[in-house]
């Protein structure tokens, strides 16, 4: 569609009426020029009240349970009543009562049943994003704008992967397509709720924490947009965190391939999988501040106009963890202990943030994220139950006193010594430097470094490659 815009609003540009009206404007103003579909999170917090509220019935905890559906229920009644008023707020209230009583019958199951099947999981906490979607619809209707809600499982196809499900884009084409289309075609406004989908078959999935980015770029390249906006709480991308680095800068425009990798390594502005779906059609992505609306953001593009400059921007991760593997025997294959391990974190759903390997005895490490980590020993454990039992490898170990700090730019290839400077710039801060992986791309240096040496290394790499305003 020609012009089509699709704008994405997160979790804190939802979080309250009074956000929802700003939102809302935003959406009126673009709404009035063009084509425009919305796609947006459940209020800050929600999600992780929803998850609460399902482990405490998966603990048998019916109090814990009936608390967190109260408070649920009061944030979304108070909103909805700070919202809407007479007629307009008695149906949406119906609406949210109705969508908060299937999650709390999904909630009630799995506490009779003790357990929490994933399938069951991405079914309820859906009702987030449906819970705001229906209050953004009907604000929106309230304003004279034909606005709708549309539930993301009536239009994103996904796999089966439940909790992080994966797109089928040309299934989600036509699903999309059928749906979106013909409503676009008479001027009204789609409302799509982010993060969850549906298999090819009916049932719920959800695309991962987050996840609703990737839904609105999911929509943006199937319905061929000509722009995705991202309304976040923040004015763009940016050099470093600001809360490291005071004078972090915001960037006016950055590539699809710095800003996945800065996404993928810890900087929060985008979901690591926003932007595959659009490379190919080279959509163009902005990154915007629904608090600060008039400031213009940051335009992530398949080429910058000033080409790849050097390091662009530092990030770093804290809550991670350093796993090593250490074989006791040269009897073992290295290279099968590495094949194994990695078929290991596949089976845990893990991503590796970092790998590295260098011994003649063939222990290698890697770092992945903590939350990941009880999945991943339990993983590893199972694969190599023999080998730990006989001692031919050493204990697991894991060392969670780590942080990673990465450089991202497409700049930096080539660039001879670019990683010396950066290293003496981290060591003259006395931070030790305990891992280093870099992807022969070299979009990337990936530094492990101990905890507390992170905002250290971070402000200066930061200075040293003058990436500051
Ligand atoms: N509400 C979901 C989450 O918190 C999706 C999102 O906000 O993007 O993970
Ligand atoms: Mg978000």
């Amino acid at each position: 569609m020609n012009d089509l815009l699709v704008m994405k609003f997160g979790g804190t540009s939802m979080g309250s009426a009074e956000r929802i009206r700003s939102a809302a404007a935003l959406c009126e103003e673009a709404w009035r020029q063009r084509p425009v579909v919305v796609v947006v999170s459940a209020m800050a917090k929600v999600t992780d009240m929803l998850l609460e509220a399902l482990r405490h019935a998966e603990g048998g905890d019916e109090a814990g349970l009936e608390r967190l559906l109260r408070q649920l229920d009061e944030k979304h009644r108070r909103c909805c009543n700070e919202l809407l008023e007479g007629a307009a707020r008695d149906r949406t209230q119906r609406v949210l009562d109705g969508i908060l009583e299937e999650f709390a019958r999904i909630a009630r199951g799995v506490l009779m049943l003790g357990e929490r099947p994933p399938r069951s999981v991405d079914e309820a906490v859906a009702a987030g994003e449906r819970l705001s979607a229906a209050m953004m619809a009907a604000y929106l209707e309230t304003r004279g704008v034909d606005a709708f809600a549309v539930n993301g499982w009536d239009v994103i196809v996904t796999d089966a992967v439940f909790g992080n499900a994966s797109p089928l884009l040309e299934q989600t084409r036509e699903k999309a397509g059928a749906m979106l289309r013909p409503a676009l075609e008479k001027r009204r406004l789609p409302v799509v709720t982010g993060f969850n989908g549906a298999t090819l078959d009916g049932r719920p999935t959800t695309l991962g924490r987050g996840g609703s980015d990737f839904s609105a770029s999911i929509l943006a390249s199937v319905l061929d947009a000509a722009e995705l906006w991202i309304w976040s709480d923040v004015d763009g991308i940016m050099s470093a965190d600001p809360r490291l680095v005071p004078d972090a800068k915001v960037l006016s425009e950055i590539t699809y391939r710095e800003a996945a990798e800065l996404a993928y390594n810890g900087a929060k502005v985008l979901h690591p999988r926003t932007l595959a779906p659009l490379m190919e059609k080279g959509i163009p992505v902005w990154s915007r501040n629904s608090f600060n609306p008039s400031f213009p953001g940051t335009r992530i593009v398949p080429e910058t106009k000033d080409g790849p400059i050097g390091p662009r921007a530092v990030t770093s991760m804290t809550n991670v963890a350093l796993v090593s593997l250490d074989p006791a025997s040269a009897v073992l294959s290295g290279t099968r202990i590495m094949a194994r391990s990695l078929e290991a974190l596949a089976a845990a759903n893990a991503e590796v943030l970092a790998l590295t390997s260098s011994s003649y005895r063939q222990n290698f490490c890697f770092l992945i994220r903590q939350s990941e980590l009880p999945a991943v020993i339990e993983k590893l454990e199972e694969t190599f139950s023999l080998e730990l039992a006989h001692g031919y490898l050493h204990p697991i170990d894991v060392d969670l006193d780590v942080g990673l700090i990465a450089i991202v730019g497409e700049g930096m290839r080539g660039q001879a010594g670019l990683a010396g400077r950066i290293f003496t710039a981290i060591s003259r801060e006395m931070v030790n430097i305990i891992a280093i992986a870099q992807g022969s791309s070299e979009l990337t240096i990936a530094i492990v470094v101990r905890k507390d040496g992170v905002e250290k290394a971070v402000r200066a790499v930061h200075a040293e490659c003058a990436l500051g305003r």
